[in-house]
């Protein structure tokens, strides 16, 4: 995840920083206007570090996304539902039908959490 502020948003940041480094990424979601911003984006784990390098300047501040998607056990009665509506393959059953969540796939959009019926699922904000 990268914000911009004020400052960051006057810059091509994330062209830059793909032409320095010469890792590739992919922007799974972004929001940005004049004032600032936020852009989520996808790097294999073995480019993370590089590229992270060559993003860090003025008006930037990044994190790494790991585990947005937090899961109550306890409330999640296994129905599949939110397998059906995540895009991002966040969620599958295993060999026990018994949900596993990959939160690293998580682009944040918040429908899974919206319509779990057991409100089992929260999002980072
Ligand atoms: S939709 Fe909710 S209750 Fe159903 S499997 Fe997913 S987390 Fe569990
Ligand atoms: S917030 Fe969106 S991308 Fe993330 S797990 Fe839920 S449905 Fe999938």
């Amino acid at each position: 995840m990268v914000e911009f502020d004020a400052i960051g948003v006057q810059s091509p940041n994330i062209a830059a920083a793909i032409l320095k480094s010469g890792v590739l990424v992919n922007v799974d979601r972004a929001q940005i206007d004049g004032d600032e911003g936020w852009a989520l984006l996808d790097v294999a784990n073995a480019d993370t570090e590089k590229f992270i390098a060559a993003l860090t300047g003025k008006g930037v501040s990044i994190r790494i996304q790991k585990d947005a998607v937090t899961h109550n056990r306890t409330k999640c009665v296994d129905c599949g539902l939110c397998i059906s509506i995540c895009q991002k393959k966040v969620f599958s059953f295993d060999e026990n039908w018994q949900l596993v969540v990959n939160s690293e796939r998580c682009v944040l959009c918040g429908r899974c959490a919206m319509y779990c019926p057991h409100r089992a699922l929260s999002i980072e904000k």
